[in-house]
């Protein structure tokens, strides 16, 4: 234990972390890539509200990078929870709700016919590709470079401890591209077993792109042309862009989709989502874990979907996310910065212009914490539907301060300069 009283709580975990954690953290959760005054640990989360392990409160606008899409510890669905837990979770087979779950999915996704669950969304992007190459009895799959599908050898951003087997089979072509689609396409040759895409472009560091309709259909129509499989990833997407599949608002249904993040509120779910083509195949692949078909996590499930469909959510979430980007447009204008907000309003990416190593970002989003409202520097943002008005124009008094003291900050770059 560490006796250090000038230590906070959260520097106090991180250094014991380091003792006992690789690195102290790893992945995308890791706060040492976030500007400092982060925090690591936290200690609980209530509505759009997250407190953290030294008692500082904040406007969340991370919803845990997507998972908690009805707010934190949201009443109908800890009940729901509760309910299960009390009954049993992790059984010698699952319970009644993963039947009602995979109804009630099905019935809620245009393409689908039949769900398969598992725990992450790295779990079900990897189930939809063995599922597409075991249906086609093809190898090559297409995604886009820079596109973020999982964790593991075949696609992780890593290279470390990946081999170039791991990847043998995959095709890169340019989101949105036409003609890099086609050329990929032709290498893949006869050996075309599926096409991999994101629900939009939203690749870390990068300026949001949503997918272009003619870019869409032309997936599609490719993959019936060669009796491949259309694999939307709605792992981040999903449930915030349509109450289906995020494709469906292009009038394009993928074969294949695969879905985590908000469809359990934070409990820990994935899901595949197929079309009829792909059941044999998907009956054939040994698709399975440990905690695949527990409870509790398809009973959360099953109260987020029901609060979703009560309401308009994604039109509830699409208008709190446009007060935020308007009153954000209208303070960067006041300033004089130049900022780009892209993507759907309700997952915005907020990247400063002249900022190729994200200075303006962190010095902004480091402010906004300071006041009292966690953003990203770099990555897409989420919100739910706990996000109030007024909750947005709380976060807005931040950043307003925020702005003034990046202006502050460019201003005396400049004399100085
Ligand atoms: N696909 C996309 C588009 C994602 O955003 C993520 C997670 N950020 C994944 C797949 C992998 O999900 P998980 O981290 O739950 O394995």
């Amino acid at each position: 234990m560490n006796q250090n009283n000038s230590m906070t709580r959260d520097q106090e975990l991180r250094a014991r972390a380091l003792k006992v954690v690789p690195g102290g953290m790893t992945g995308h959760l890791n706060a040492a890539a976030l500007p400092s005054g982060y925090p690591q640990f936290f200690e609980s989360g209530s509505g759009c509200r997250i407190r953290d392990v030294d008692g500082r409160e904040f406007i969340d606008f991370m919803c845990s990078w997507g998972p908690v899409i009805l707010g934190h510890h949201h009443p109908e669905v800890e009940e729901a929870v509760a309910r299960q837990m009390a009954l049993g979770d992790c059984l010698n087979g699952p319970t009644e709700r993963f039947v009602e779950l995979a109804e009630l999915f099905t019935d809620r996704v245009e393409h689908a016919d039949w769900a398969l669950f598992q725990k992450n969304g790295t779990d079900a992007t990897t189930v939809c590709l063995t599922v597409a190459r075991a249906g086609t009895g093809r190898r090559k799959i297409l995604v886009a470079s820079g596109a973020y599908h999982g964790a593991i050898p075949w696609c992780s951003p890593s290279l470390a401890g990946v081999t170039a087997e791991d990847r043998a089979h995959l095709i890169y072509f340019a989101y949105n591209d036409l003609d890099a689609l086609e050329r990929a396409v032709a290498e893949a040759g006869d050996d075309l077993a599926g096409i991999m895409v994101s629900a939009f472009r939203h690749d870390v560091g990068f300026d949001q792109q949503l997918a272009r309709k003619d870019f869409a259909q032309r997936v599609r129509a490719i993959c019936d042309e060669k009796d491949a499989a259309l694999i939307v990833d709605d792992v981040r997407a999903g449930l915030r862009v349509a109450k289906g599949c995020s494709w469906e608002t292009l009038g394009v249904n993928p074969d294949l989709s695969a879905w985590s993040k908000a469809l359990a509120n934070g409990y820990a779910l994935a899901a595949v989502a197929g079309s009829d083509r792909f059941r044999q195949a998907a009956t054939r692949i040994y698709s399975t874990g440990s905690f695949w078909s527990a409870g509790v996590s398809m009973a959360a499930s099953i109260a987020t979907l029901k609060v979703l469909g009560s309401v308009d959510s994604i039109g509830y979430l699409q208008r709190i996310g446009e007060r935020f980007r308007t009153g954000i447009a209208a303070q960067a204008a006041r300033y004089g910065i130049g900022v780009r907000q892209t993507g759907p309003a309700q997952m915005p990416t907020i990247l400063f212009d002249d900022d190729a190593d994200y200075a303006k970002g962190f010095l902004f989003t480091g402010e906004a914490l300071r006041r009292g409202v966690y953003l990203h520097p770099r990555h897409n943002m989420f919100f739910s539907m706990a996000h109030r008005e007024a909750d947005i124009d709380e976060a807005l008094e931040a950043t307003d301060g925020a702005f003034r003291v990046l202006a502050e900050h460019l201003e005396q770059k400049r004399r100085v300069g």
